[in-house]
């Protein structure tokens, strides 16, 4: 289990309990915990839009894939393909959300968000 500890000591939500939040799993604990925090409140609600975004993925065979967009977002692509998937984010409301979403560069979101979907790949992903 992941932890993260707050200047003051205390621990934030894990990645497993905001995932058990989102599912509607959340036990007392956790619920108490996001009621007093507002960040662990914004983590929810970003895994919630990013399961939707996922979600819509299916449907979206023209789209780059959400590894791609994790690359594009970082920069790492060669300029053309940047260029070209900048061009199709600018034309497609679910990419930019997921976009929006990948931008938000919160390191715990990012974990989660790559164990989810780069599952069983090499990563070559670090901070
Ligand atoms: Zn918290
Ligand atoms: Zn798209």
């Amino acid at each position: 289990m992941e932890e993260e500890q707050l200047s003051d000591g205390a621990t934030h939500l894990s990645g497993l309990e905001l995932v058990a939040a989102v599912d509607g799993e959340a036990d007392e604990t956790i619920l108490a915990h996001l009621n007093e925090c507002p960040l662990c409140r914004r983590r929810v609600a970003t895994l919630r839009n990013l399961q939707h975004a996922l979600r819509y993925r299916l449907y979206r065979v023209l789209c780059p894939s959400t590894d791609l967009l994790v690359d594009y977002c970082q920069g790492l692509l060669p300029p053309a393909q940047q260029a070209r998937i900048a061009h199709h984010v600018a034309s497609c409301p679910y990419c930019r959300s997921e976009v929006d979403l990948l931008m938000q560069r919160d390191p715990l979101i990012d974990r989660l968000l790559l164990a989810s979907l780069l599952n069983g790949r090499v990563m070559r992903y670090r901070r």
